[in-house]
């Protein structure tokens, strides 16, 4: 796809932008490694200082920024805002403890002193980050906060219908203070990704996004033999057991479900609940669903977005055909949508066939899959049986049985009395088919780092 704005609320195509040309990305990629060369020599106090200007700018110019992310994929302007300050957060949290989480690490070793043995952390060179567009800044400071302060340099290559984000999150780095090459944003097509991943400079891969892309760029790291992360798709379960209190796990269970319009790789997707409380549940649900307003995604009265693109609205659209074709229950449960705009009505999914393609697929946008649950056991099996493993949630009130389903589910995350958050201190990352490695805290800071084991031997000599 060309790389261009188009208005998902107005349809209007803003700008457009070329893509950038083999030389071009070859002069990129020197440029990202000859500031390697000098950036991993910096102190970590010259590292802070950047990502603490970056921040300081973010947040400064919030109203700005988030504009921008309104324009190009429809998010909701308070969002928008949220997701500026949460990119503030993360990138504070290296600033102040970024030092920390790379000091040299003495190992306890047999036949050594307790300072001989040591694992330092180096950096690796030149990152590729190939980032989605639902949230275009934090996907982006979630990769490049931890590892530009690790003293790695980053090569972005964001989605193409979110080019200004992308150019804004480059320029910010400029003018934060960042040397030309620290952070740089490429307009490729998915075909320049081989000649990126396969230049020699070029030492590691991140991707967030969907399983495809990641089967694919995680093939082309594999193949050149460099280390890659993947932070894939999602069917969050968000399990309410008969204890729970019903109120509240329904008003969670809207928001998580309808935040940023449905597109979040941890929004609760399959609501799991059970027998006992489900009509309850149900009942205030749809309430809470129909209470949602569509609209302007500029105005702060509107509480349901548009969908990212109408392409996102028309293939969500298919695939909810596709469920009613094999039988599953389909009913809009929403308001009426404006007609301008890639609106999708808020729509209800029940009677989901176990052996069915819609019980194991991601729906991005406002389409929840519900499932009635015989008991705990029950809950717990229908969440585990999704390819899925990104994040999930569980409504109880009583605390041990919450930790005892939550170390029951197949998930990288799972938050008790709460839908999967996006947050700076709390790491990120998925198992199965949601991806492997983590991104945030020091997690996320050491995947592309060479923890390198230095031993001090007996220098007296003796053999
Ligand atoms: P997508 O199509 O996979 O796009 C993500 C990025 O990958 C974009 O920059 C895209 O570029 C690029 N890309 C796609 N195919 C590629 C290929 N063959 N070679 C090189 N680059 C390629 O994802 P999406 O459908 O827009 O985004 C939603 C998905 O991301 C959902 O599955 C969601 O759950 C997941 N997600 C996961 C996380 C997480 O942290 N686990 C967070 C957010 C989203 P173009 O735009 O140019 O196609």
């Amino acid at each position: 796809m060309p790389y261009a704005t188009t208005n998902p609320y107005t349809g209007e195509v803003v700008r457009t932008f070329d893509d950038a040309t083999p030389e071009q990305i070859d002069a990129a990629i020197e440029r990202a490694d000859a500031t390697f060369q000098e950036w991993r020599n910096t102190s970590p106090e010259e590292r802070a200082a950047v990502l603490r200007e970056a921040a300081r700018l973010l947040r400064a110019d919030k109203r700005r920024y988030a504009e921008i992310l309104t324009l190009e994929m429809g998010k909701l302007i308070a969002e928008a805002e949220a997701e500026v300050e949460l990119s503030a957060k993360i990138l504070e949290y290296y600033v102040d403890k970024g030092a920390e989480l790379l000091k040299p690490r003495y190992l306890p070793a047999e036949g050594f002193g307790s300072q001989d043995v040591q694992l330092v952390n180096q950096p690796l060179g030149v990152l590729f980050a190939v980032e989605p567009w639902n949230f275009p800044y934090y996907q982006v400071i979630r990769i490049t906060a931890p590892q530009v302060t690790a003293g790695n340099t980053v090569l972005l290559k964001h989605a193409s219908n979110v080019p200004q984000s992308a150019l804004a999150m480059e320029s910010l780095f400029r003018e934060a203070g960042a040397p030309e090459g620290l952070l740089t944003n490429l307009f490729v097509p998915h075909s320049a990704t081989e000649r990126i991943i396969g230049d020699p400079r070029v030492r590691g891969v991140a991707l967030t996004g969907s399983e495809r892309a990641g089967a694919a760029i995680a093939a082309l790291a594999a193949e050149n033999l460099k280390k890659s992360t993947l932070e894939l798709g999602g069917a969050d379960a968000f399990i309410v057991l008969d204890d729970a209190d019903v109120q509240k796990a329904a008003d969670w269970a809207v928001f998580g479900r309808h935040w940023n319009a449905g597109q979040v790789c941890v929004s609760s997707k399959r609501l799991i609940v059970d027998d006992a409380v489900y009509d309850d549940f149900l009942a205030r649900y749809r309430e809470g669903v129909e209470a949602l307003k569509a609209g302007d995604p500029l105005d702060p009265s509107t509480t349901l977005a548009p969908l990212s693109s109408q392409k996102a609205a028309d293939d969500l659209a298919a695939q909810v055909v596709r469920a009613r074709e094999e039988g599953v229950t389909v009913e809009a449960i929403g308001s009426p949508v404006p007609e301008q705009g890639a609106f999708y009505v808020p729509t209800l999914l029940t009677d989901i066939p176990e052996d069915g393609e819609t019980f194991v697929t991601e729906f991005f946008g406002p389409v929840t899959q519900l499932y009635r649950a015989t008991d705990e056991a029950d809950a717990i099996r229908i969440a585990n049986a999704s390819p899925f493993g990104l994040g999930g949630s569980v409504f109880t009130n009583d605390p041990e049985r919450g930790q005892r389903v939550s170390r029951a589910l197949e998930t990288g995350m799972v938050y008790i009395n709460q839908p999967t958050g996006v947050k700076a201190d709390i790491p990120f990352g998925g198992v199965k088919h949601s991806g492997y490695g983590h991104e945030l805290i020091d997690l996320g800071i050491t995947e592309f780092v060479n923890q390198k084991a230095v031993v001090v031997s007996d220098i007296d000599g003796s053999f």
